[in-house]
């Protein structure tokens, strides 16, 4: 078996629209392509005994068992493998059930398709599955270690790659509210909503953070005394350089008990508490000042009482927490040291912020701290005596939490509410040490230690005792306040030919309502006039460039097959999805060989649209319109024919259409008609000349009209809208030379031939077609182009592109003449390979009156050609 190809789907793609994690492993079964399961020996025995939970796949049989009994009774490997991948994963604590394979056009070839919750770790699934039936087709069984390894190294990649648990949180919740997110590329920051109306996270910090709010509360110091001047309790401290400064500190302070800790630190990092005498005093001294960046250090009073966080986001206390720091709880057998080893075998302890609780470690103040209660970690503990390992309650240094928000008195919520306030923060944590949260702070001696930003949400959502809060859900409220917008429109255009042309007209369009348009074309990405990328941009990336714009408020999408079948689509549901049509074209690559199947990957835009939301499609295309048994969403029709059945039947159940009636462009609304614009008006259709170009100006129209927009603007903009060189380069650009004309378009399939004979028909003087072809092409298609020149043109130049793409050159051009003679035995014609030359002669050769119609491979190579000659008959 050998794995020829592996995509990572990330969106809504061909094999589901609702799965988007789909791992897509391109595998020739080589060897075991004849061989059911059933007829290599030991196989099942083998895989049931390597993998018994696997047990659970009820597969087609739709019962438990139901997989292994296809396996007894014989199935392909390549459907095997597709369950193992994901078991393995499901082992790995990574929840996946959907999975596809099926046989690609290539005997033997199989695609397999199977779910993943981490991509690496997906990917890493589909390698380990190959590896381990292949070892149980050789050797009838996996090794232990091997496997034990893989589930090992799949759970790593999980952890690593996870998200943190506070963003995991935010994360979730947006998901629960159907709010969209996306990882932006740098400093672990999260996008929700699309647009002019994202709001950012990172970690715990958002879009409202204020920078001198974060900074206030970073400054410990800073803090105590701003909240000192408003009346707050705080430690009594002071700030000190230098080590002969300390004495005096300590006395001002009022003596011992105290604390040290460093000006500038975090996450309990070089804190001493509870200091008793003068030798303890400078080793604290010592440790907190080299963790200091400042080299300053607090020396404050030391409070009784455990630490408390309560968490306020948006001006509301949302939850208290009491911390516990880390300890051991004797059973009057084991050692301090084993009680460690046994607390830490709790699963719920992982490394650092990665799971609910963390790992205890034994470091230098792990046995400090042990020192200073008497023990080592040799002592053995009674029966209920509490060691500590740490003085401070830091969850990420073994610490325990436990809810309190219930307990907290009103008048600690006022006071924590109003802190917050006064620091400026829109999420905050606030440290807080008294002896009994119940009571007012003032009467029981509590103090506020400090206020954090960026708090870690991990203690209140899962907390060791007491009730877990959604405290995700405030952060977002504070982004999304009820009402407020989270998506801008996305309307996404697919098809074989003129989606970019639509795409531009579209965006155009929507641009005449004043708002900011972000669109995405083969040319380039664009926002309003601006070009911001240039190059193929019809892909997932290139549409969430759009997405995380911040000043785009409507997104137009060419939505193209590669982009679609590589990695699915960039959104997970838009508001309009146009599809223009499904003709031969790009058949036989990436395993789409029929056009059944290119209409299903056309299909996913239409079926990506929200229930509220319209698909827009060809009434006139039957594979098109055949797409409406499968939409969730509202279906709008488009049709050159306004008798088209399907037309009729829809606007007699009050449906919504566009259609080309007695030379108007116009919608149609169950029994009305709303005349937008006659196409002599419609500068794109050439007057009407240019049939193909009419229907994408009605599929234009009637995207912009579902999606609310006025018929005003659309009148305004099909009227503004010119196909002109500039504005759409290769499509349809007609240019006046001295004594004939030539017309520059992209058409590079049947369909786009078609659509350009259309008008070429129309053209009452000579008609010659300069004609070439894409060479990843299959041959029949080449065969039909020159069928197809034929029947156009009077007189016809064939040239090859300057990327043969893997042919031979003269390839190309052998089988399109080959097509023209089978149609036209008798055909003028001509070969030069070489465009500019091809080019070049059919401007030369044609008649007084005439058009010459070139379909280049470089657009913008043909029309200098065509303007140099221009610029001289100018002269
Ligand atoms: P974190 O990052 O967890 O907020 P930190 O490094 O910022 O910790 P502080 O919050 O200042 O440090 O102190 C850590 C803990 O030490 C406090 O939560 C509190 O339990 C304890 N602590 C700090 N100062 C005092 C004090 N003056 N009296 C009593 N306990 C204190
Ligand atoms: P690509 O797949 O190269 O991105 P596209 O779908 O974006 O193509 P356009 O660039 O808009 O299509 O148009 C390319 C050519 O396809 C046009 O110049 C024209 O020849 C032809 N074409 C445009 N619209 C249609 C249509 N509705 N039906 C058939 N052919 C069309
Ligand atoms: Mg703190
Ligand atoms: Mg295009």
């Amino acid at each position: 078996m050998k794995i020829l190809k592996t995509q990572t789907l990330r969106g809504p793609n061909y094999w589901s629209i609702r799965r988007h994690k789909l791992i897509v492993m391109r595998l020739d079964l080589e060897d075991l392509a004849d061989k059911s399961s059933n007829e290599i020996p030991g196989f099942y025995e083998g895989l049931v005994k390597v993998l018994p939970t696997i047990e659970e796949h009820f597969c087609s049989l739709g019962r438990r068992g139901g997989f292994l009994e296809r396996v007894q009774q014989g199935t392909y490997m390549g459907h095997i493998i597709e369950h193992v991948a994901l078991e393995l994963q499901e082992l790995a604590g990574m929840p996946v059930g959907f999975g596809r394979t099926r046989e690609t056009s290539t005997p033997g070839v199989y695609n397999v398709v199977f779910e993943y919750v981490d991509e690496q770790a997906g990917r890493y699934a589909g390698r380990a599955a190959v590896r381990l039936c292949r070892s149980i087709v050789d050797t009838g069984t996996y090794p232990k270690a091997e496997f034990e390894q893989d589930i090992a190294d799949l759970k790593d990649l999980r952890a690593n790659a996870s998200l943190g648990p506070s963003t995991e949180t935010i994360v979730k919740e947006a998901e629960a509210r159907k709010i969209p997110w996306m990882m932006l590329s740098a400093r672990a920051m999260v996008q929700f909503g699309y647009g002019i109306h994202q709001k950012r996270i990172q970690a715990t910090l958002s879009s409202y953070s204020g920078i001198l709010a974060v900074e206030l509360a970073c400054d410990k110091e800073g803090t105590k005394t701003i909240l000192q001047d408003a009346g707050i309790p705080v430690p009594c401290g002071t700030v000190i350089q230098y080590l002969d400064e300390l004495e005096d500190a300590i006395e001002d302070v009022g003596g011992y008990p105290i604390v040290i800790k460093p000006l500038d630190g975090n996450h309990g990092r070089g804190i001493t508490i509870n200091i008793k005498n003068w030798q303890e005093a400078e080793a604290a001294y010592d440790l907190a000042s080299a963790e200091a960046k400042s080299r300053s250090v607090i020396v404050e009073r030391f409070y009784q009482g455990s630490d408390h966080r309560i968490l306020v986001i948006n001006g509301k206390l949302i939850a208290v927490a009491e911390r516990i720091p880390a300890h051991v709880v004797g059973d009057g057998r084991s050692t301090i040291e084993e009680l460690i080893e046994q607390t830490n075998r709790d699963p719920n302890r992982g490394e650092g912020h990665d799971n609910v609780l963390t790992k205890i470690t034994i470091d230098r103040t792990s046995i400090s701290v042990l020192e200073r209660q008497g023990y080592t970690l040799k002592t053995v503990l009674r029966q209920g005596e509490i060691a500590y390992l740490r003085d401070t309650a830091n969850l990420s240094t073994g610490g325990i939490a436990i809810d309190r928000t219930d307990d907290i008195h009103p008048e600690n919520i006022w006071i924590a509410e109003r802190v917050v306030k006064l620091i400026g923060l829109d999420i905050a944590g606030i440290d807080v040490v008294t002896p009994d949260i119940t009571k007012p702070l003032r009467e029981v001696g509590g103090v506020i230690v400090e206020v954090n930003a960026a708090p870690g949400f991990r203690m209140h959502v899962a907390p060791s005792r007491g009730l877990p809060r959604n405290v995700a859900a405030p952060v977002l409220d504070m982004l999304f306040p009820k009402g407020t917008p989270v998506r801008i429109p996305i309307i996404a255009l697919t098809g074989t030919n003129g989606k970019t042309t639509t795409t531009r007209l579209t965006a155009h369009i929507y641009r005449q309502t004043g708002k900011v348009v972000g669109y995405t074309t083969t040319d380039g990405i664009y926002i309003n006039d601006y070009l911001v990328q240039k190059g193929d941009n019809t892909g997932p990336q290139s549409a969430s460039v759009i997405l995380k714009d911040p000043t785009v408020e409507v997104a137009v999408l060419e939505t193209a097959r590669g982009g679609i079948l590589r990695s699915g689509l960039a959104f997970e549901s838009c508001d309009i999805g146009v599809v223009l049509n499904v003709a031969a074209d790009h058949l036989g690559i990436g395993d789409i060989d029929t056009i059944e199947q290119m209409a299903k990957v056309k299909s996913v835009v239409a079926e990506t649209v929200s229930p509220d939301g319209y698909a827009v499609l060809n009434a006139d295309d039957p594979l098109v319109a055949a797409m409406a048994e499968r939409v969730k969403s509202k279906i709008a029709y488009f049709s050159m024919n306004p008798d088209n059945p399907i037309i009729q039947n829809h606007i007699r159940r009050g449906g919504m259409a566009a259609v080309y009636e007695n030379g108007y462009l116009s919608i149609l609304e169950g029994e009305w008609t709303l005349r937008i614009e006659e196409v002599v008006n419609v500068p794109v259709t050439m007057g009407g000349m240019a049939p193909f170009m009419i229907a994408n100006a009605l599929a234009a129209c009637l995207a912009a009209f579902a999606n609310g927009v006025d018929i005003e603007a659309i009148r305004q903009g099909i009227r503004t809208f010119s196909p002109s060189a500039n504005q759409t380069p290769g499509r349809m650009n007609l240019f006046k030379l001295s004594s004939f004309h030539a017309l520059v378009d992209y058409a590079h399939n049947p369909a786009g031939y078609e659509a350009v004979g259309g008008f070429v028909r129309n053209w009452s003087g000579e008609k010659l077609g300069v004609v070439g072809g894409p060479g990843d092409r299959r041959d029949e298609d080449l065969i039909l182009l020159g069928k197809l020149s034929a029947q156009i043109f009077d007189c016809i130049i064939v040239k090859e592109d300057d990327d043969t793409r893997g042919r031979e050159r003269g390839e190309v051009a052998d089988l399109i003449v080959k097509g023209m003679l089978q149609e036209k035995p008798d055909a003028r014609y001509q070969t030069i390979l070489d465009e500019t030359e091809a080019i070049e002669t059919g401007l030369d050769r044609v008649e007084n009156g005439g058009l010459v119609v070139i379909f280049p491979e470089s657009v913008s190579r043909a029309i200098s050609l065509i303007k140099k000659r221009q610029n001289h008959s100018d002269s």
